[in-house]
């Protein structure tokens, strides 16, 4: 077998990892031409991105809804005082 360099380390795929352009800087690993990008490799720096882009999303989602409910709660206990002041 020639020595032709590192192989991409796309899962299957055969292609010779480009020097320099084909390493990525966020995963570490050489890729061919077609796998350099981080979409096309499926780099795992991307699934931390978008894994921290939903935790962010869900956290102000989290944080908006306590918030609200928090609202109601203030709302609800004012009620709750009023109608007791009006028994009494
Ligand atoms: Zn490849
Ligand atoms: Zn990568």
């Amino acid at each position: 077998m020639l020595n032709r360099g590192p192989i991409c380390a796309f899962s299957g795929c055969k292609f010779v990892a480009q020097r320099v352009v084909g390493d990525c800087t966020d995963c570490g690993q050489s890729f061919c031409s077609t796998h350099r990008l981080l979409e096309s490799h499926s780099c795992s720096a991307l699934k931390n991105i978008e894994a921290k882009a939903k935790a962010e999303n869900a956290a102000k989602l989290i944080n908006n809804a306590t918030k609200k409910a928090s609202k109601i709660d203030r709302d609800l206990e004012w009620c709750m005082k009023f109608i007791e002041e009006k028994k009494l």
